[in-house]
């Protein structure tokens, strides 16, 4: 019976060291007075370094009702003000930031994909800081088309009649289906209903183009009988799609670009060839269809990504005939879809490293990345080794690999890479993963038979010196 009062007495007592507690939290104007934030208080808007003192006060308090154990020392003006400081200097600090890709996958869509040209860069840095003749006729001072700076590059670059960019490969095939075959049947093989990165499939896009879907032939095998038997006169277009994210292979048929423009001709049609990666060159080993061999079939519209094999600014690029691609220009959507004057500067300046093959293949880095051979990758692997293993505590020795391209291009391609394994004396391949991934400048490696690999083929050279620092950084356990 005694035990309710005795109860009671041992509540009361608690309450009283919560009170105690709750009284040592310092007021948030003597933290904000603090020496320690004299400095960061330049950078940091006073309402952010308010929040976020108010935020840690918050934190001790719940902790207190919590009944947790606070040790003294947190509730010194000085810690809540070094938690302070560090919580608003994470909020403020930017959320898109660089990462070295060490993964050998030089289309890497989560990594932001193709990294651009320093003239691709340059462009936008000047776009970006003045004012520009985006739709403004400098000649005539007049207005002018947004359209203007690249339709005409794009023509020379590529021998299409004319041109147009919008936002991205996605819009693009919108776009064409919409302007092109609105309410209309759009006849496509069953083997070509792709899906691109989970957003994009085939079937859904042509839905909210209005466009009427309509599947020929089999998954594996399609003829040009399959499309021939089922155009009429509600047939708006013919589109084949590059499978450029898988293959299909085995007992497999497709009716060949040239066959269907051939049928096209003959039904007066329109044929589409959704491209996915824009390349623009051969490239040894690369085994993928380029813009050039969609036109030469004589396809009406040829669509492709500008961050993909083209090695640009995300962007979609369709090419064909003037009367279709007017017809997109005048669509509404194009206007909805349309680019800005940073996607133009930075289009532009890739593009015109494609007046020469050899001068795209040694600007643009994406086209760089993929043709580097293994041998001097190997090499770069072991220099870099060399240099790792002269951190204490570090291990690394060079290994040969094998590298994807990525970005949904050029799928069962394996190009002979090398890589960096490293180890950390006393971190799991895993641990040091992490640890390199969250630190400071963040680097993005892989992990195979449980080592951490660092790709050679997608680090580029300047920025090794910064990636040993970051290995440097993770050996001496400083805190990310
Ligand atoms: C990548 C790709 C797309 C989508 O292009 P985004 O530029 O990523 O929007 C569409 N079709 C094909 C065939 C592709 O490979």
């Amino acid at each position: 019976m005694g035990s309710i009062p005795t109860y009671s007495r041992h509540e009361e007592r608690r309450n009283d060291v919560k009170n105690e507690q709750m009284r040592k939290i310092p007021k948030v104007d003597e933290v904000l007075q603090h020496v320690s934030l004299e400095q960061v208080k330049a950078e940091i808007p006073h309402s952010l370094l308010l929040f976020a003192v108010r935020a840690v006060a918050d934190d001790l308090r719940a902790r207190i009702l919590k009944g947790e154990p606070v040790p003294e020392g947190a509730f010194g003006c000085d810690s809540i003000a070094a938690k302070a400081k560090a919580l608003a200097e994470k909020e403020f600090a930017a959320s898109l930031r660089p990462v070295i890709n060490a993964t050998g996958v030089p289309l890497h869509t989560n990594l932001g994909r193709a990294p651009l040209s320093a003239a691709a860069r340059q462009a936008v840095d000047q776009a970006a800081s003045s004012y520009c003749n985006l739709e403004y006729d400098i000649e005539r001072g007049e207005r002018g088309s947004r359209h203007a700076h690249l339709e005409y590059l794009i023509r020379r670059i590529t021998g299409a009649e004319a041109a147009l960019v919008v936002n991205n490969n996605a819009a693009a095939t919108l776009l064409c289906l919409a302007a092109l075959s609105r309410g209309r049947e759009c006849v496509i093989s069953r083997g070509e209903l792709v899906e691109i990165g989970g957003s994009f499939r085939i079937p859904e896009i042509m839905a909210e183009s209005g466009a009427i879907l309509v599947e020929v032939g089999t998954t594996n095998k399609t003829r040009l009988s399959d499309y021939r038997a089922r155009l009429n006169e509600e047939t708006g277009l013919i589109l084949k799609v590059h499978t450029s994210n898988y293959r299909i292979t085995g007992f497999t048929e497709e009716a060949s670009l040239e066959e269907l423009v051939r049928l096209g001709r003959e039904a007066g049609l329109p044929v589409v060839y959704d491209l996915g990666s824009g390349l623009m060159t051969e490239l040894k080993g690369i085994g993928e269809p380029n813009v050039a061999d969609g036109l030469r079939a004589g396809a009406d519209v040829v669509m492709f990504s500008g961050d993909k094999l083209l090695g640009g600014p995300q962007s979609g690029i369709l090419i064909g005939k003037k009367a279709y691609i007017a017809k997109m220009k005048q669509y509404p959507l194009a206007r909805a879809f349309r680019v800005d004057k940073l996607t133009i500067a930075a289009l532009e300046a890739t593009f015109r490293a494609y007046y020469e093959d050899a001068r795209a293949c040694r600007e643009i880095p994406v086209l760089r990345m993929l043709q580097t051979p293994a041998e001097e990758l190997l090499l770069r692997a072991g220099a870099l080794a060399a240099r790792l293993s002269e951190i204490p505590g570090v291990k690394a020795e060079a290994v040969v690999t094998e590298n994807e391209i990525g970005g949904g291009s050029g799928p069962g391609v394996s190009l002979p890479g090398a890589a960096t394994a490293v180890r950390v004396g006393g971190l799991t391949a895993n641990a040091l993963e992490k640890k390199l991934r969250t630190g400071e400048r963040s680097v993005v490696g892989r992990i195979a038979g449980g080592k951490l690999l660092l790709e050679l083929r997608t680090i580029l050279p300047e920025e090794e010196d910064l990636l040993a620092e970051c290995v440097r950084n993770a050996a001496e356990g400083k805190e990310a």
